[in-house]
């Protein structure tokens, strides 16, 4: 049986990849989400084991210690990572796995799975980006000034993907995106 295609999208904070990958899940039943783990709180209406499984530091830094992670990243002051078991269940059964990482574990990814599918979502500006992270309302102003910080360095590594979408309307990207599958499948 055909393995599936891992795919990573990566991009800065506020550019919306949560916003277009929901719409392509929604438009694609072959594709599996990776819920990620993360030591940061949840924002009102997250729950646990959906947007992503909350985790202390203890709990994080023992599953580094056990190597239970593909990736993982410190961004801005939590860690982030992709729990590797329920990604390669996935592609073993056939799956196309999509992982919403940031740029250090994205190349994390790439260094061990050089087949994987690179994606750069981009913002149309760096202001509009800033726009989109204020107006989302998720992040305190001093966090905000931080993730724009880190943005900076991320946008300055897109020329390393494969395929850099910019979400300028969800509609156009997403349309992007379903040919990027198309023609990888
Ligand atoms: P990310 O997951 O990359 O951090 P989000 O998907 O949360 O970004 O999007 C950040 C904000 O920008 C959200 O408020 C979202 O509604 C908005 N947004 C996403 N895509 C667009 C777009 N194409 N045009 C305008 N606003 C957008
Ligand atoms: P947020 O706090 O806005 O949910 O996520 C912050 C950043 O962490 C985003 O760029 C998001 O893509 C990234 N992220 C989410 N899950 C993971 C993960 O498992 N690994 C890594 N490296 N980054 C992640």
């Amino acid at each position: 049986m055909r393995k599936g295609t891992l795919y990573v999208f990566t991009g800065p904070s506020g550019a919306g990849k949560g916003t277009v990958l929901s719409r392509l899940l929604s438009e694609d039943e072959k594709l599996f989400f990776s819920i990620s783990a993360t030591t940061r709180a949840p924002r009102p209406g997250e729950k646990d084991g959906v947007q992503y499984y909350f985790l202390t530091k203890e709990d994080f830094e023992a599953k580094i210690a056990a190597n239970a992670f593909l990736e993982h990243a410190k961004y801005v002051d939590n860690y982030y990572g992709t729990l590797e078991a329920p990604v390669n269940e996935k592609l073993e059964e056939g799956c196309d796995v999509i992982l919403e990482i940031e740029v250090q574990g994205a190349m994390q990814v790439h260094e061990k799975r050089p087949d994987a599918v690179m994606v750069f979502i981009a913002p149309p500006s760096f202001e509009e980006l800033a726009n989109r992270l204020r107006g989302r309302g998720t992040e305190d102003e001093a966090k905000v000034q931080k993730r724009l910080e880190t943005a900076k360095g991320e946008l300055a590594q897109q020329d390393k993907f494969d395929y850099v979408v910019v979400n300028d309307t969800v509609e156009r990207a997403v349309e992007e995106l379903h040919g990027i599958l198309a023609k990888r499948r």
